[in-house]
């Protein structure tokens, strides 16, 4: 399962700033997860619950962004908002679209004590 690994990244990733920046505990994990990443937040916040037993980061609240998939089209030579990847211009109806965003997943922020 993709959302395991990504989260078993996310608890590796909180360990390493726990040790480098000395917190203990891990309130809250802000996610950002594009519309168009192929994450599923909900399997991530499962995942999450799993592999954070008996680390420093159980019982952390997730709280995730979702942003929109955008895109420019040439055409019509602007930013567009797409559902899908290889969604059409919702504009025009054309293909001739660049992704532009949307699809990033990251750490945006952690809330320790
Ligand atoms: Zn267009």
């Amino acid at each position: 399962m993709h959302e395991l690994a990504l989260s078993q990244g996310i608890v590796t990733m909180i360990e390493e700033q726990a040790a480098a920046q000395g917190f203990t505990r891990v309130r809250t994990v802000r996610l950002v997860i594009g519309a168009l990443s192929h994450v599923e937040p909900e399997a991530l916040a499962f995942g999450f619950d799993a592999v954070s037993r008996g680390t420093l980061a159980e019982g952390a609240a997730l709280e995730i962004e979702r942003p929109p998939g955008q895109a420019w089209c040439l055409a019509c030579e602007r930013a567009v908002e797409v559902a899908e990847r290889f969604d059409p211009c919702p504009t025009c109806g054309g293909h001739q679209m660049v992704l532009t965003g949307g699809d990033e997943m990251r750490v945006k922020e952690l809330e320790v004590e």
